[in-house]
């Protein structure tokens, strides 16, 4: 049911020229993930090149970056998560996109919600946060992830915590106690323990000493 109801929804998303990021892409790039069973909706910002290319959302290093996080804290990227982008064409150069863009892209986001009805929202990296919480000026995305607060969509409410974008965590490869990794690991563990406390992956089987210290994603970056 819910994956008819995503087809529709892609069908009118692939032949959607509402903003000008409609002229320049390869693909939409729709979403990620088992709408049958994910539990969480994981929203980043827009898709790069390589999700252009392939059609499929968090791709490339930043994308296997993701997954290992997500293994890493016993959650599933195939089985509770279902990834999507604030817009679901790429900007060029991969700039951030516009309010323009976001608002008119927002129709299709706010449906695929509204289909998954997540039992929380992941917000990853500051356009996503952005696009549902007004931050005043104090505010910035290390002092507000972490946190549980409410979000609205289409006049619904949703636990939702941000996280730090995996493209960030490129560029930061420590591990230690306080760095954006571990706070990252941190978020997803509590993730993990406040919303799929009652999903166990026999099947993930990572350890987290070792993951990321012995990743060839991270090594390739140092
Ligand atoms: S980004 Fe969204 S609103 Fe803009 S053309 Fe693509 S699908 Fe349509």
């Amino acid at each position: 049911m819910k994956r008819d109801c995503l087809e529709i929804v892609r069908e009118k998303c692939e032949n959607c020229h509402a903003c000008a990021l409609g002229a320049t892409r390869n693909n939409i790039v729709f979403s990620d993930g088992n709408p049958s069973t994910a539990k969480i909706v994981l929203i980043g910002e827009a898709p790069g090149e390589t999700e252009d290319m392939t059609g499929t959302p968090f791709v490339g290093r930043a994308g296997k970056l993701l997954s290992d996080f997500l293994a890493e804290a016993g959650i599933s990227r195939e089985e509770d998560v279902y990834i999507i982008n604030t817009v679901k064409c790429r900007p060029p150069e991969n700039r951030v996109p516009t309010d323009a863009e976001k608002a008119s892209c927002r129709k299709f986001l706010e449906a695929q919600i509204d289909i998954i009805n997540p039992r929380a929202i992941v917000l990853c990296g500051a356009t996503a946060l952005k696009s549902f919480i007004e931050l005043d000026k104090k505010q910035t995305i290390s002092k507000v992830r972490g946190q549980w607060m409410t979000v609205t969509v289409d006049g619904k409410d949703y636990r939702a915590m941000t996280i730090f974008h995996p493209s960030y965590l490129l560029r930061n490869h420590s591990m230690e106690d306080g760095s954006p990794r571990r706070l990252m690991q941190e978020d997803l563990r509590n993730i993990k323990n406040e919303v799929l406390s009652d999903v166990n992956h026999d099947s993930i089987d990572i350890s987290a000493d070792n993951i990321f210290a012995n990743s060839s994603e991270q090594l390739s970056l140092v």
